[in-house]
């Protein structure tokens, strides 16, 4: 099906008015020295993040302004300012400087969504450490590896998980110190070993620190990737980061100072700390935090209570809320909301046009990387979108489409996805393992391992991740497309496409589907889906097609496309470590 292309309106209409107005001209005249100077700096010099999203912010006007707004999944509240954060940070330095915590030790966090997970996030970057946030949903084994692998010296986490993990200490002789955060001793916890507890420590901390001085070079952040193509890597981010949020918070996200601002990713996953800790509070305006998990009632419920008007989300919550009708956001007061982006997976045309359809905005989509830091790609307010294109490039990056021998294609032509090294907040290093990220740099251009093209007037479209396109009777067919023709059909609700090795066409496509509540599967349904696919999309249609009861997915919910191929083809599963709960 063909997408119209969605207009916006003109500047004269939009209320704010958007932070990127020109973007061709921006985008000319841009150098990332400008954006430093829209940042602090440390006192005395030297660049910290903790600095640029905290501190900075109490010696101005936005001192008392509330920056996290805390909704527990039990109902219980509670609220931050820029001051409170600032002391309360300063105090969990001091809790870590005095435990020994030296810069660039890792100091890990395997927390619920709490305020206190945010405080010790900061704090460690304060101390000068390497922060790194696991995902709470975890089970012991991924828990294990990342803190052996990092060689992680302390770990700040709650009763519940402590106990899921107590069997795997032996086995981490470099972690010193467990810090256990009982909060409103909400659970009955005698404190186990050698733990210590973070009510304690803060209690008798002293709330004033002098950050440790450290530059744009210094190491801050390690994420784990999301384990879709395989096993996760150590991805270590640097403070120099910091410009890379701060302007595509700014331009792309549109932060404005009156905004309240929703980024529902965990901060386990990059999209957690770099739009979900640095980017709002280095914009210096409010977020919530909502430490629930997806329920479509209790998500449209967040938004009416605390009249979110900036709301980052991703493809996987939004079929979730397509799957639980339109209906239902008509039963809340979404009239705050004003603007909403996605990222994570490819957003389907049919997703926009949904979100205009039962919200009354586009949704925009932007692309990027753990290893990428930050918004490389993206839909701006001003730029008309045009459903399943992932926008044009933030200024200061440069994208292009690169053959099989890394030389730049012409537009609308497709190949493989590849970046100039150059913006601030690129990945330094995938942790012990140089030779993998030196393989990730060709010709002078960093590999994304995605494929894509770019259309005559500079919008990327994506076809698919390098290692799940597929080749089919001489065409190279890319999940995204057949995918999203799938759920186009009323029953659908969501799929995931694989090449099925065949002897004469090579491969063929095989779909998997799940379908929405109140749809049956049957061999008539069945036939129905691969007909309609295959009047849209002819050659590259599915040949065979199986119903699933939900597909495989990464904890932050990217469809595991390699899973369904290795089920499907009886071979071993790999790396499941980041593996959703069935
Ligand atoms: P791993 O590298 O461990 O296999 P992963 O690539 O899923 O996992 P992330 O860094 O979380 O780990 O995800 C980045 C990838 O997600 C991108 O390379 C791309 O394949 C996909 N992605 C992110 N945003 C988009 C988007 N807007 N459109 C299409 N794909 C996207
Ligand atoms: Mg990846």
């Amino acid at each position: 099906m063909e997408y119209p292309i969605i207009e916006k309106p003109p500047i004269h209409k939009m209320e704010p008015r958007p932070n990127l107005v020109d973007y061709e001209s921006v985008r000319r005249n841009f150098q990332w020295e400008d954006v430093k100077k829209e940042l602090d700096g440390l006192p005395g010099g030297g660049l910290n993040i903790a600095h640029e999203a905290i501190d900075r912010h109490t010696m101005t006007q936005r001192r008392g302004r509330v920056a996290l707004y805390w909704e527990g999944k039990s109902g219980e509240t509670e609220t931050y300012t820029f001051a409170q954060l600032k002391e309360e940070t300063d105090k969990f330095a001091n809790v870590l400087t005095t435990l020994g915590i030296r810069k660039g030790d890792r100091v890990f966090i395997f927390m619920e969504r709490v305020p206190e997970l945010y405080i010790a996030f900061f704090g460690i970057l304060k101390a000068g450490a390497v922060a790194g946030p696991l995902f709470s949903a975890f089970g012991p084994e991924p828990v294990r590896d990342r803190l052996k692998d990092s060689g992680a010296s302390v770990l700040i986490t709650q009763p519940e998980l402590r106990r899921r993990i107590s069997h795997m200490l032996p086995e981490l002789p470099e972690l010193k110190h467990i810090i256990v955060v009982n909060k409103k001793n909400r659970d009955l916890y005698p404190l186990q070993d050698n733990d210590l507890s973070y009510e304690e420590l803060m209690a008798s901390a002293s709330p004033q620190f002098r950050i440790v001085h450290t530059t744009r070079d210094d190491p801050a952040i390690m994420h784990y990737t999301s384990g879709t193509t395989g096993k996760p890597k150590g991805a270590l981010h640097i403070h120099g980061a910091v410009l890379g949020h701060y302007i595509t918070g700014k331009w792309v996200l549109d932060m404005h100072d009156e905004d309240i601002y929703w980024c529902t990713a965990d901060p386990g996953w990059v999209t957690g700390t770099s739009y979900g800790m640095s980017a709002p509070w280095t914009n210096g305006i409010s977020q919530i935090i909502y430490e629930g998990m997806f329920r479509a009632n209790a998500w449209y419920g967040m938004i009416q209570k605390y009249k979110v008007s900036v709301w980052y989300t991703a493809p996987t919550a939004i079929r979730m809320l397509m799957k639980a009708g339109e209906h239902l956001p008509k039963q809340y007061d979404l009239s705050s909301l004003r603007y909403i982006c996605s990222v994570g997976e490819p957003l389907n045309p049919e997703a926009v046009m949904w979100g205009l359809k039962a919200i009354g905005l586009p949704i925009h989509d932007n692309w990027w990387q753990t290893e990428t830091g930050c918004i490389l790609i993206g839909n701006y307010p001003l730029m008309p979108i045009r459903p399943g294109s992932m926008g044009k490039p933030i200024p200061g990056v440069s994208p292009a489409i690169l053959d099989d021998n890394y030389n730049v294609l012409p537009s609308g032509k497709e190949g493989q996805l590849a970046v100039k090294p150059g913006w601030p907040s690129m990945f330094v290093t995938y942790w012990k393992n140089a030779s993998l990220y030196q393989s990730r740099f060709k010709n002078g251009w960093y590999i994304t391992g995605d494929r894509a093209n770019m259309d005559k007037d500079g919008y990327f479209w994506f076809v698919g991740r390098a290692d799940d396109v597929i080749k089919t009777a001489g065409h190279l067919v890319g999940p995204f497309e057949v995918e999203s023709v799938l759920i186009e059909h009323p029953a659908v609700a969501e799929a995931g496409v694989i090449g099925k090795p065949d002897p004469l066409a090579y491969e063929i496509v095989k779909a998997f589907v799940s379908l929405k509540d109140g749809y049956l599967q049957s061999e008539a349904l069945r036939k129905e889906i691969l007909q309609f696919a295959r009047q849209r999309l002819q050659s590259i249609a599915p040949r065979e097609l199986d119903f699933v009861p939900s597909l495989p997915k990464t904890r932050s919910g990217k469809i595991m496309r390699r899973l369904l191929k290795a089920r499907e083809l009886g071979l071993p599963e790999g790396d499941t470590s980041t593996l959703e709960d069935d």
